[in-house]
C-alpha cells in the first residue's frame, strides 16, 4: 500500500497537544490510515451512538476529557473497552466532526480506540511501544498504531476499533476447529511480529482480541514488548551441549557434590555462601503469571522470542482444559512449583541446570515423572480415561491438539517449535492446507 510505505521514512507521530489543524501534514496521513479502516459497521459491530454506559464509566470519561487538552474537537469518547497493562484504560471513540471534515473520501464517522498510556510509564518505555506498533504497522493480525498524542504527562496512542468478545464468554465452548483457527490467527500475528525481531513479552487471551463470529483477531498492547537481544547476557543454555555439561560438572554444587560421593558421605544440602561475591542474576521477568515460559522463571538471560510460544501454547491448554486462568501462582516460585507438579521433578531438574540453576524442593506431592496432558485434560473437563470398552479418553481431534500443545510447551526453549514453524506443524496447516500469504491478509486489513 503506497500509502503505509510513505510513513516508512516518517518518525512515529506524537503530537504534543491536540488542536485540530486541518492543513496540518500529520492530520493528511492520519487521515489516509484511518481511510483504509473500515467503519465499525463494515465489521459487524453493534456499537451505536446511543449505546448507553453506566455511571462510572460516563465519570471516566467526562474525567479524561477535562484532563486532556482539546481531545473532545477530535473524538467523541463513547464507551469504555476494558483495561490494558499497567491500568490503561482504552476508550472507545469515534472521530470528531473535525476530523470528518478533512477527509474528502468519506463522511461516516471512523471508529477508533485510544489507549490512555499510564502515567507513570517511563517516557522512554511509552517511546518503545509506539516505536514498535509503528514498525509493525504492516504485519497481519497487529492492531496498527494510527497516531499518537501527548498532553504534559499524558499520553494517549489511537489504533483501529476492533470488534472483539471477551474471552471469557467463549473459551468453553470451543471445539478443536475452532482453536485451530483461533491459534492460526495468533500464531500469524505471532509470525509477523518475531520476522521484526520483536518479542511481545506478554502474550495472553486479553491482548488478542478474537471475534469468533469473524473468525479472526489481532495482537494488541505491546507495553511490554521489546527488540529481541536488547537484555540479552550470555547464559548456560547458549553453550554446545558438551561445554555445557563441562560447565555444570565444574560447578560449585557438582564439586560439592562429587567429593562428598566419592568420601562416602551423605550428600550436603545446598547452602547460601555466606560472601557471595557472584553479581546477581538480573533478567528480565515481565509478562503476566501464569503465561510466563520456565526460562522465564528461571531469569534466564539469554530469552528470546520463543518465550512468547510458550504462552501460546498455555493459551491452548485454557482452551483444552477448559480452565481459566490454568496456572493461578502468587510468584514465581509458585509458578515453577506448578510448572514441576506436571512435567515433574526429573524434567524441571534438567530445565534448571539449562540455565545454571540448580533444582532442590522438599513439596512432597511432586512426583518424579510428573504426568500426562491426557491425564490432566481428563481430570479437569471431568471426564474418564479410555477403558476396555473403547469408551472415554480424549477424542482424535484433542489428541492433535495437545501433541500441537507440546510443541508449544517444550521447557527448552531451543527445542520449541518457532512461531512460524507452528503454522506449517498439521494442527494448524490441516486449515485449508496452506497458509494465507501476506498479500492475502494485507487485503483483509479493510476489515479492522
Ligand atoms: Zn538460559
Amino acid at each position: 500500500m503506497a500509502t503505509t510505505y510513505r510513513r516508512v521514512n516518517h518518525p512515529v507521530p506524537v503530537h504534543e497537544d491536540v488542536v485540530p489543524r486541518p492543513s496540518d501534514g500529520v492530520d493528511e496521513e492520519t487521515d489516509e490510515v484511518e481511510d483504509d479502516m473500515g467503519p465499525l459497521e463494515d465489521c459487524g459491530g453493534t456499537v451505536s451512538d446511543e449505546e448507553e454506559v453506566d455511571d462510572a464509566v460516563a465519570e471516566d470519561i467526562a474525567r479524561f476529557e477535562a484532563s486532556f487538552k482539546n481531545i473532545t474537537q477530535r473524538y467523541r469518547l463513547i464507551n469504555r473497552i476494558g483495561e490494558g497493562t499497567f491500568s490503561t484504560e482504552n476508550f472507545d471513540s469515534t472521530s470528531s466532526s473535525t476530523l470528518k471534515q478533512t477527509s474528502s473520501r468519506s463522511q461516516k464517522p471512523r471508529y477508533v480506540a485510544i489507549k490512555k498510556i499510564y502515567v507513570t510509564s517511563s517516557p522512554l518505555r511509552i517511546l518503545n511501544e509506539l516505536e514498535l506498533l509503528h514498525d509493525l504497522r504492516d504485519s497481519p493480525n497487529v492492531c496498527p498504531l494510527i497516531t499518537a498524542f501527548r498532553h504534559y504527562d499524558q499520553v494517549i496512542a489511537v489504533l483501529p476499533y476492533f470488534q472483539h468478545q471477551d474471552f471469557r464468554e467463549y473459551y468453553r465452548d470451543f471445539t478443536v476447529d475452532e482453536m485451530r483457527v483461533y491459534m492460526h490467527s495468533l500464531f500469524t500475528a505471532l509470525s509477523s511480529v518475531h520476522e521484526a525481531g520483536i518479542m511481545h513479552r506478554d502474550i495472553k487471551p486479553t491482548n488478542f482480541l478474537y471475534s469468533p463470529s469473524q473468525q479472526r483477531g489481532v495482537l494488541v498492547d505491546f507495553g511490554l514488548a521489546e527488540r529481541e537481544g536488547t537484555d540479552y547476557h550470555h547464559c548456560t543454555c547458549c553453550v554446545e551441549l558438551p561445554e555445557r555439561h563441562r560447565k555444570i560438572q565444574s560447578s560449585v554444587y557438582a564439586t560439592t557434590v562429587n567429593a562428598a560421593t566419592q568420601a562416602g558421605q551423605p550428600v550436603p544440602k545446598p547452602t547460601y555462601p555466606n560472601n557471595d561475591q557472584r553479581s546477581s542474576r538480573r533478567a528480565n521477568r515481565a509478562g503476566t503469571r501464569g503465561f510466563r515460559a520456565p526460562e522465564v522463571l528461571l531469569k534466564c538471560t539469554a530469552q528470546n522470542s520463543q518465550i512468547d510460544v510458550w504462552s501460546c501454547g498455555i493459551i491452548l491448554l485454557t482452551f483444552l482444559s477448559k480452565r481459566f486462568p490454568f496456572f493461578h501462582s502468587a510468584d514465581d516460585i509458585d509458578a515453577f512449583i506448578e510448572l514441576c507438579c506436571i512435567f515433574g521433578k526429573k524434567r524441571m531438574r534438567d530445565t534448571a541446570s539449562l540455565h545454571g540453576q540448580v533444582l532442590q524442593t522438599n513439596v512432597p506431592t511432586l512426583t518424579e515423572n510428573g504426568h500426562s496432558w491426557e491425564k490432566i485434560l481428563l481430570w479437569c473437563t471431568g471426564r474418564n480415561k479410555k477403558g476396555a470398552d473403547g469408551e472415554g479418553g480424549l477424542t482424535k481431534e484433542e489428541q492433535e491438539a495437545v501433541k500441537f500443545m507440546n510443541s508449544c510447551l517444550e521447557l527448552d526453549p531451543a527445542h520449541r517449535v518457532t512461531a512460524d514453524e507452528a503454522l506449517d506443524l498439521p494442527f494448524l496447516a490441516a486449515l485449508g492446507g496452506s497458509r494465507m500469504s501476506r498479500e492475502e491478509m494485507d487485503m483483509g486489513e479493510d476489515d479492522l
